[in-house]
């Protein structure tokens, strides 16, 4: 059967586009990273290394992600999680020429944040994008590997609805640069005519879709109340519900 559709894709943000934000604990990114710096603190000192402190330890880390995000939200570029905590440990005085990231990394143990659930109609609306036949990406400013966030999906049962998946960190470009558009079409095998993109932010969601000639969908549910910056999105939707018919009429 020949597939006649115009839109073959359909590409989304993760947070508060798939998975809401909303509840989020209300807790300190250091408070919720602690116990992550603690346990790189417990592998490396197992290693032989010597490290200050866990509340010192944890205080350099914290602040050099810090420095790392803002940094990237700054320039476009995103350094991964990986060379910030070696930096980190560097910084700390061990010698990191020797050291392979993998164990570190999976010693942080990125899990799901308190509060942050899906949004009630994500799992339907996927199930009935992909039973239409697209295909689903996703694309995620975050500094993580997508491995990491991986675990995240699985745990909210969305993993299984992805052909590609990139974060910002593994392509080291954030939303709106080109480039991890380009990344993303390129895996899915499609010109930027050919897939729509969903997101809640303007001006790295609408703005980087439209640079590369995405149509751009924002998502923009109640409890956000984003500044448009400038951008025009070709659609706002208030629940990803409201994509369906979006996609019929693009056909
Ligand atoms: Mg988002």
């Amino acid at each position: 059967m020949r597939d006649t559709k115009r839109i073959k894709a359909v590409i989304f943000d993760l947070d508060d586009t798939l998975i809401s934000w909303e509840k989020l604990a209300h807790m300190s990114w250091r408070e919720f990273n602690r116990p992550k710096y603690d346990r790189i603190h417990d592998l490396v000192t197992q290693w032989g290394h010597t490290l200050p402190p866990k509340e010192q330890f944890a205080d350099v880390i914290n602040e050099l992600n810090r420095q790392s995000w803002e940094k990237a939200l700054e320039t476009g570029r995103a350094e991964g999680l990986a060379a910030v905590l070696l930096r980190g440990l560097a910084f700390c005085g061990v010698d990191t020429a020797d050291l392979t990231p993998q164990p570190i990394l999976e010693a942080y143990q990125w899990e799901p944040l308190p509060g942050v659930t899906p949004f009630p109609d994500a799992h339907a609306v996927l199930e009935a994008i992909q039973a239409q036949g697209y295909k689903i990406g996703l694309i995620t400013n975050a500094y993580q590997p997508m491995w990491m966030r991986d675990n995240e999906l699985a745990h909210y049962d969305l993993l299984r609805f992805f052909t590609a998946r990139i974060t910002s960190g593994d392509t080291g470009f954030l939303k709106p640069h080109p480039a991890v558009y380009w990344r993303m079409l390129g895996l899915l095998n499609l010109m930027p005519h050919e897939a729509i993109f969903v997101g809640d932010r303007p001006t790295h969601d609408i703005q980087g879709a439209h640079s590369v000639g995405m149509t751009a969908v924002l998502m923009a549910p109640p409890y956000l109340n984003h500044d448009l910056g400038g951008q025009t999105p070709d659609f706002t939707i208030a629940s990803l519900s409201e994509l369906l018919p979006i996609l019929e009429q693009l056909g």
